[in-house]
């Protein structure tokens, strides 16, 4: 071991970088024998992926050249030494970005092409991708070198016994079998793509394709705001540098309008360091995906939100219908017992502790309803019944109004200065007389008995109902067609 003050030599640093370099350049270069052979086989065999390895070729391309470029700058003598954190943060994001297409491609191959490809071919991709994640291991490891974090007495791996554990524990599995089953029911996604680079947003598309998803892409911020004021994605695939709006603050843009819970969005970004991703999560985002991208995490990732926010508004809705069954009445829409009962103890409550205002509970009750139903047949009463429940509701306006039984009603009408509930109630037993209910090809009219009780006259809800169900009765009683208060 070293300590701070200890330099390590020139002769041990310049044999350190040469190891450095090869580690990039040998897998590098291997990338492109691979792909040569595979080529050769599709053009043997008449199979069209001209495309796919036109983009793959040039992603090892531009991976050799800007290696290359920036081995150059960052190891001349007079190279510009201790950048801020971003600048190194950014030297590794452009460094990695050509391995997109050639991850990318190379796994869209194997899986598209499968049955046309021989099993030497697969395994000439299978290398690819392999000598893609030495690449990115080797670039990771010269940035730390050109950082200063790497001295020639570290360089001794002693991370890597680790990542050589993980790889042996990983050949003891074999092949794995995996398939990822995507409910029909999210094949209706709407993804939106933000990426600048074109061959990014062709990965992401096709690999989401290959499963039946469809995407909308945008190459820049302005173009993202747009098409989610256009339309709200059901999922936002985000990268984190674009020309325009930066990815982070248009994250922050789409946060203050959407929740989370709304609008899952993905974070998508070389920028692959621990700091980076915790950044974007305090910012809002779903979840993070590094680039270059691995097929099998992107879907993982993506169905994982979209399921996550399916199941999230599905319950919602189930809530709201639960909470629709357990306080309405089915057949008219309008409050059942429990609502009216509970609001009278509370508005009871409400007045014993000197909050609330005086109330009246009015209690209705159908005369000879069951000559409707026997006249008219059910489904006769059940249009009165509708249309009376209606029209107590409509002319009780914020109070509450519910149906407690078969044709019995109850409101619980608030003191109104400008109306008592004596006028109240004439008018509601006059509206009622004159209201004339189509049915078939007639009209149906009905009259209504009612009782009144007084919160000012009662120790208690419970006393009100009984006070309001007695009044009710002698309104029965002297006649029907009126309404009882004492
Ligand atoms: P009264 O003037 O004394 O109130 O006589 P009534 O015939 O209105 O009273 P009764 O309680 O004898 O009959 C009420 C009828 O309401 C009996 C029941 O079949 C009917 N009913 C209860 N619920 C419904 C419903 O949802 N739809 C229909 N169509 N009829 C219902
Ligand atoms: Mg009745
Ligand atoms: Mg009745």
């Amino acid at each position: 071991m070293t300590t701070e003050n200890e330099k390590p030599s020139k002769g041990a640093e310049q044999i350190l970088l040469a190891q450095i370099k090869q580690e990039f350049t040998a897998p590098a270069d291997a990338i492109e024998q691979y792909t040569d052979l595979v080529a050769q086989f599709a053009e043997e065999n008449k199979v069209d992926i001209n495309e796919e390895l036109g983009q793959i070729k040039s992603g090892q391309e531009k991976l050799l050249s800007q290696y290359e470029e920036a081995f150059r700058e960052n190891t001349k003598s007079d190279a510009q030494k201790n950048k801020s954190a971003e600048e190194y943060s950014e030297l590794r994001h452009n460094l990695r970005t050509p391995l997109n297409a050639i991850i990318g491609y190379s796994e869209i191959l194997m899986e598209d092409f499968e049955d046309d490809l021989s099993e030497s071919c697969i395994e000439d991709l299978n290398n690819i991708l392999s000598l893609s994640r030495d690449t990115e291991k080797a670039i990771e490891k010269f940035v730390d070198f050109i950082k200063g974090d790497l001295k020639p007495e570290l360089s001794d791996d002693s991370g890597t016994s680790n990542v050589k554990n993980a790889e042996s524990l990983f050949k003891s599995l074999g092949d794995l079998d995996y398939s990822l089953e995507i409910d029909e029911s999210l094949k209706d996604a709407d993804i939106l793509i933000v990426d600048d680079n074109v061959t990014n947003c062709e990965v992401l598309q096709r690999r989401l394709g290959q499963h039946g998803l469809e995407c909308r892409v945008v190459y820049n911020g302005k173009d993202a705001i747009k098409e989610v004021n256009r339309q709200t994605p059901d999922l936002i695939l985000l990268d984190v540098i674009l020309p325009d709006i930066n990815g982070l603050e248009l994250l922050k843009e789409f946060r203050s309008n959407h929740s989370a819970d709304e609008l899952p969005i993905i974070m998508v970004s070389a920028f692959n360091d621990v700091d980076s991703t915790a950044k974007c999560i305090k910012l809002g985002a779903t979840d993070y995906l590094p680039k270059p991208l691995n097929g099998t995490i992107l879907m993982a990732k993506a169905v994982a939100s979209l399921e996550a926010k399916y199941f999230r508004e599905a319950n919602r809705k189930l809530l709201k219908e639960l909470h629709i069954r357990a306080t309405t009445c089915p057949l008219t829409g309008i409050f059942n017992r429990k609502v009216v009962f509970d609001h009278g103890e509370e508005c009871f409550t409400n007045i014993t502790k000197g909050l609330g205002s005086g109330f009246s509970l009015l209690s209705i009750d159908i005369d000879f309803f069951k000559q409707v139903n026997d006249t008219y047949g059910h489904p006769g009463g059940d249009i009165v019944i509708i249309a009376l429940a209606k029209l107590i509701e409509k002319k009780s306006g914020s109070n509450i109004v519910g149906r407690v039984g078969g044709e019995e009603f109850m409101a619980i009408i608030m003191d109104d200065e400008n109306q008592s509930i004596n006028d109240f109630c004439s008018s509601l037993r006059v509206d009622v007389n004159n209201l004339l209910i189509p049915f078939q090809d007639i009209k149906i009219n009905i009259n209504i008995s009612g009782g009144v009780a007084h919160s000012s006259d009662s120790i208690g809800f419970e006393e009100m109902v009984n006070v309001a169900d007695e009044r009710l009765y002698k309104s029965k009683e002297n006649g029907r067609d009126q309404i009882t208060f004492d």
